[in-house]
């Protein structure tokens, strides 16, 4: 094996961006739900997707099953092992060391030791909502909860899905408090999720003065998402009105890992990563994305994270792809002398754990 891919497999990663486990046992209709981003077609089966059949690929022999083992047979011996152990094989298999885990949606169970939490402001927005607040005193009284929320232990980032409310062609100004009040009144009679664009404006801007670093959805996501809204790009005036303020994470980024790596090129303060999109193209077109990727970004600006959400295979298979997809695409570059094994495995180490560690400042920072 290389030295940089030797380097890729004894490097133990940060996940920054990841969500909960499922801890209960799944039946088929459960699993394969969970398998997709997308609604269930009936008569046709989520295992017939690049994913599933990456699962029946990578996941079958952590089970003890031969590779390619059918759908029928990995979801009997998942059963028969049980959520607990079935779990814990694929986070140990992952070789990530440190979590950085979403608890604003689905499950929040994680059986690791080093797990910390970034808070999603929307939860944070809608809990204030549907608590009941007076329009004159929504501004003041979402920042208050804010600043409760992330001053919990073992909190390092917050998050917002403006992406799936609004998109991002939004004004990039600091909206007016008479602004934010008159939205306020409509918003709170109205109820139920966040979506009026001063809000959202509002939001954002209350995450520069909390003065955390701030995950960004992008791109790729289930069917809640507008995907022409959400290129990052579109972010390129706010970025202006927010430079020298806080980290802003590009998450998943796909199909914009390019716009994406762009921001990160000429924006001091961005970076990003392409989780989510590592399981759903697999280990196969791995190298394809994180190429298109590094084509432009500075190499202290890409961090790994895998988006797992309820399947621990998730885990397993984002690391897994990352691993390869980096390696083999770092290798090339050493063989054709185009950089040295040292730089190669020193962006590996950057992308796969350090970045992370020094955006967030977890410990071991470098
Ligand atoms: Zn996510």
């Amino acid at each position: 094996m290389s030295e940089v891919r030797q380097a890729l497999a004894a490097l133990r990663l940060v996940d920054h961006h990841c969500h909960g486990v499922v801890t209960d046992d799944l039946d088929r209709d459960g699993f394969e739900s969970l398998l997709t981003e997308g609604d269930r077609w009936p008569g046709v089966s989520a295992f017939d997707t690049p994913v599933g059949v990456s699962v029946r690929r990578h996941c079958a022999p952590l089970l003890g099953l031969d590779r390619h083992a059918p759908p029928e047979e990995y979801l009997a011996r998942r059963a028969e092992l049980g959520a607990p152990e079935v779990n814990r094989r694929f986070l140990e298999a992952a070789g990530t060391d440190t979590y950085c885990l979403d608890t604003g949606l689905g499950p929040t169970d994680l059986a690791a030791e080093r797990v910390y939490e970034v808070v999603r402001l929307e939860s944070v927005e809608e809990e204030l909502a549907a608590g009941g607040v007076e329009p004159d005193a929504y501004a003041e009284a979402f920042r208050a909860a804010a600043l409760q929320a992330v001053r919990r232990p073992g909190v390092v980032a917050v998050k917002s899905v403006a992406a799936y409310r609004t998109g991002f062609d939004l004004d990039p100004r600091r909206p007016s408090a008479a602004e934010v009040e008159r939205a306020a009144r409509e918003r709170l009679a109205a109820g139920g999720r966040l979506r009026d664009p001063v809000l959202v404006r509002h939001l954002l801007w209350t995450a520069v003065d909390l003065g955390l670093p701030l995950q960004l959805h992008t791109g790729f996501g289930d069917n809640d998402i507008r995907l022409h809204r959400v290129d990052p790009a579109r972010l390129t005036d706010w970025l202006h009105a927010t430079a020298g303020t806080i980290p802003v994470l590009l998450l998943h980024c796909w199909p914009y890992q390019r716009q994406a790596g762009y921001l990160a090129s000429v924006f001091e303060q961005v970076y990003l990563d392409v989780g989510l999109t590592l399981h759903h193209v697999g280990p196969v077109r791995a190298r394809a994305v994180l190429e298109e990727a590094l084509e432009i970004t500075p190499f202290r600006k890409l961090l790994y994270s895998s988006d797992a959400y309820g399947l621990a295979e998730f885990y397993r298979l984002g690391a897994l792809a990352f691993r390869r997809g980096l390696g083999e695409l770092l290798q090339d570059r050493v063989a054709a002398d185009e950089m040295s094994a040292h730089d190669a495995v020193r962006l590996a180490e950057w992308a796969g754990a350090h970045n992370a560690r020094r955006v967030y400042h977890l410990p071991g920072a470098s």
